[in-house]
């Protein structure tokens, strides 16, 4: 069996990874437009068949790589996907290049995965992760109702 060097996460892994997700109807999670803006480096919109769209940047997608180390780090830290790491304190101010991926690949048909410029690239980025944790107003609106937390103001 061959899979042409599209790495096979175990399903158990991946669901464990993504977390509980919501149910969505198969058009909210079925992207009619994908543009990942690499060039400009401002992040990835998708236009999804429902009409919905979801922009996230390129930062906020790094710290919400659904890999299952970066999720056991994230739970590890209590942080939400797409909340930094925060910075070490370090008597000098290191240069860190702005993070962008090198390259962007299509896994199948159901996600995507970034080869980022700090050498990670285990994430794979479902169509239902992403559409789960869509950063729009109404979207966080709607989470935070479920969950009872106040969104968060910009
Ligand atoms: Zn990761
Ligand atoms: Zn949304």
């Amino acid at each position: 069996m061959s899979h042409e060097g599209i790495r096979i996460v175990p399903e158990d892994v991946a669901r464990k990874a993504a977390g509980p997700l919501q149910e969505f109807q198969r058009d909210a999670i079925d992207p009619r437009h994908v543009r990942v803006n690499r060039t400009e480096g401002t992040g990835v919109e998708i236009v999804w068949k429902d009409g919905h769209i979801s922009q996230w940047t390129f930062p906020w997608l790094r710290a919400a790589c659904p890999c299952a180390t970066c999720v056991e780090e994230r739970e590890a830290a209590g942080r939400e996907p797409g909340q930094p790491k925060p910075e070490p304190k370090t008597a000098l101010p290191m240069f860190k290049p702005a993070v962008r991926p090198n390259n962007v690949h299509a896994v199948g048909r159901y996600a995507i995965s970034f080869d980022w410029n700090d050498g990670h690239t285990s994430g794979i980025y479902s169509w239902h992760y992403l559409r789960s944790v869509c950063n729009c107003e109404a979207c966080r609106a709607s989470i935070s109702d479920a969950t009872g937390v106040p969104p968060a103001k910009a």
